[in-house]
């Protein structure tokens, strides 16, 4: 065991604060990596705000990580010393129930996450990615072809993911009309991947300031979610909608945008139930879905496209002792499009 640097909340009303986490040495399936970016993901500040109501305190959030691989345990076959490394939310799971026998790890129901999950090695709950170091199964770490920025690929292990995997689940290409719902970490992601898959796709937002950028990330129509008036000309005309907002909203102004046999899926998780009306999907069978993050293969192959196809997210890089503004303009819709956290500003506290 040895002692690393983090940022931590003591509890749901702190502002995340500087500590020091033990992390094991690593054993022999394990990598040890020295993280140089981590973003800023909207799940770490409900977590961190006890707004979900499970969270263990202290919590290290972070589950965007990128890295440099610093050691290798004995029986490591795909990563040494030097390589750029990724982790997201998934550190474990149970490697034998049908949803990890189908690479599906993300559905295991003993799944352990990044941070706030039991941590079996050292007692305690696991601690996330706002830290200098952390050691992780093979078997959990990623691939970050060198021709990505570790900066803005950080994201894509959490909104990367979380959103091309609903879009590739429910068969996303050409001739088919997507909507996204909220232009944040995810939505951007969300758009550059149903653009890249030959959709045509509509951007629904509450910010009117965001147009621009919306279709300068791939948007071909951009509609103020709040303007009734817009929203009506897309009634009945969607074939998928991708939901990503983070707050209490309307999710039947949505519904009626499908089309007949059209899918909605929910990856935004804002800490109240939502409310829907039954005639919102039992006029024109419609559905309504959900999806989380993605399994450990299918994030692999989400960061060669990236790397293939030249996609990465949007990123204002920040030094760590900005992570609590940073929580503040997330609330307020304010980030182009993810913070992704400079590490070096932690080794150099
Ligand atoms: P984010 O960057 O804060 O983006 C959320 C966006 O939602 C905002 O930029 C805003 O877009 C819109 N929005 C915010 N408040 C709103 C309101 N009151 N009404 C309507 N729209 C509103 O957050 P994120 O990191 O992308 O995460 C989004 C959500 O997904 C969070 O709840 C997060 O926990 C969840 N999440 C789920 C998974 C999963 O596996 N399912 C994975 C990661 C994150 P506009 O300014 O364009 O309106
Ligand atoms: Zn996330």
């Amino acid at each position: 065991m040895y002692s690393t640097k983090a940022y931590s909340a003591a509890s749901a009303t702190s502002p995340l604060a500087p500590t020091q986490i033990p992390r094991r040495d690593p054993t022999a399936h394990d990598v040890q990596i020295e993280i140089l970016f981590c973003g800023i993901c909207h799940s770490d500040l409900h977590a961190a705000r006890g707004e979900w109501g499970r969270t263990v305190y202290p919590i290290v959030p972070g589950h965007e990580i990128v890295g440099r691989v610093a050691e290798v345990g004995s029986a490591v076959t795909r990563y040494k010393p030097g390589d750029l490394a990724a982790v997201g939310c998934i550190v474990d799971s149970d490697r034998t129930c049908p949803s990890c026998m189908e690479g599906l790890e993300q559905f295991c129901p003993n799944q352990i996450i990044v941070f706030g999950s039991p941590d079996k090695h050292l007692g305690g709950v696991t601690y996330g990615g706002y830290s200098d170091s952390i050691v992780v199964d093979e078997r959990y770490v990623l691939r970050i072809p060198s021709n990505l920025d570790p900066a803005s690929a950080a994201p894509l292990l959490c909104a990367g993911i979380t959103t091309y995997s609903p879009l590739r689940h429910w068969g996303i290409e050409k001739g088919k009309k997507v909507g996204v719902v909220g232009l944040g970490g995810l939505g951007h992601m969300g758009v550059k991947f149903a653009r890249a898959f030959g959709a045509h796709v509509v951007v629904f937002t509450t910010s009117r300031g965001k147009t621009e950028d919306a279709l300068r990330l791939g948007a071909d129509e951009v509609v103020v979610s709040r303007d009734a008036s817009e929203m009506q000309k897309h009634a009945g005309s969607l074939d998928y909608i991708l939901d990503t907002v983070s707050a209490d909203h309307d999710v039947n102004a949505f519904l009626n945008l499908l089309r007949r046999d059209g899918n909605m899926t929910l990856v935004g998780a804002p800490a109240k139930p939502l409310s829907v009306a039954a005639f919102g999907l039992i006029m024109g069978r419609r559905s309504l879905s959900g999806s989380n993050i993605g399994g450990i293969a299918e994030t692999q192959e989400m960061i060669d496209f990236c790397a293939a196809n030249n996609i990465a997210a949007d990123v204002e890089s920040i030094p760590i002792q900005k992570v609590n503004e940073a929580y503040e303009r997330l609330l307020k819709s304010d980030v182009k499009y993810r913070f992704s956290i400079d590490m070096a500003s932690l080794r150099s506290e």
